[in-house]
């Protein structure tokens, strides 16, 4: 298997139980599209089973580097092997590989839909598209379950404010606090949201999904029903 190695230089958690890791890759030259992924080789004591665990990457893509954005799963091999890394220690992986990349065509709206952890592709192909078509409109649609669960708010919202063709929604499915709905935060799941859209709606656009099958199964459903093309779907799954 040909491998690759990359040192973590920085460590940062976004949440109680979501972390961000930036690492700089051995070799200098190493690139990647945004929306692919990487899979992460865990250290086995020798004769044990190869264990591999896929993440997509969050950042813009830049040579020589890359950031994960990871959910610490309890009991979860790969999750507590990544958030246990301290910069300067060393990840051997494969790729970047995958298709959930963006597909160009200006004449189309861009829909993201992501949950939980599954905005890390979706922020890569965000940061490195909105610069780039500026007359594109660009809707995230962002479900997390709680305010504690809440991560790159800022990021989004840098976004928004430097791209006028960009927009989004953070939703959370069971917020518990009068005050984020009194804010004017949104409640409810994605799919609640989508419920509200019609064919018109949905028109000329190219649809991106990311997060669990669940998610990604229902909100596909709910695509098509309103007439979106199967081919104007992409999606990744992360189980
Ligand atoms: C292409 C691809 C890209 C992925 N990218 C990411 C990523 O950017 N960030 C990330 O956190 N995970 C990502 N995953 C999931 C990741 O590969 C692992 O499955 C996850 O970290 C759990 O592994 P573990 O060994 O810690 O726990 P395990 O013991 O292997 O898994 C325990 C449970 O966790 C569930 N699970 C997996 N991912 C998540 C999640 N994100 N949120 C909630 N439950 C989850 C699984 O369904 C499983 O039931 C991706 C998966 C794929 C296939």
């Amino acid at each position: 298997m040909d491998t690759s190695k990359a040192t973590l230089t920085k460590h940062t958690d976004l949440t109680y139980n979501v972390f961000e890791l930036t690492f700089t890759t051995e070799d200098p030259a190493f690139e990647y599209k945004a929306g692919q992924f990487i899979t992460i080789k865990l250290p086995q004591p020798e004769g044990e089973p190869l264990i591999m665990r896929s993440y997509s990457i969050s950042s813009k893509p830049t040579k020589g580097q890359f950031e994960l954005c990871i959910k610490l799963i309890e009991k979860g091999k790969g999750s507590n092997y990544l958030n246990s890394l301290k910069p300067g220690e060393e990840i051997e992986f494969i790729g970047p590989v995958g298709h959930f990349t963006f597909k160009t065509n200006p004449d189309k709206r861009v829909l993201l839909i992501g949950t939980g952890t599954g905005l890390a592709p979706l922020k890569s192909i965000l940061e490195e598209q909105l610069p780039n078509n500026p007359d594109q409109k660009f809707h995230l649609l962002f479900g997390v379950r709680h305010i504690k669960d809440l991560f790159y708010q800022d990021d989004l919202s840098a976004l928004a404010t430097q791209h006028e063709n960009f927009t989004y929604i953070t939703t959370l499915s069971q917020p518990e606090s009068e005050d984020w709905v009194a804010q004017g935060g949104k409640e409810g799941r994605v799919t609640a949201y989508l419920e509200k859209l019609t064919p018109e709606n949905l028109q000329k656009t190219n649809a991106y999904i990311c997060g669990l099958k669940n998610m990604v199964l229902q909100v596909q459903e709910m695509l098509q029903q309103k007439g979106l093309p199967k081919e104007a779907v992409y999606f990744e799954r992360f189980n």
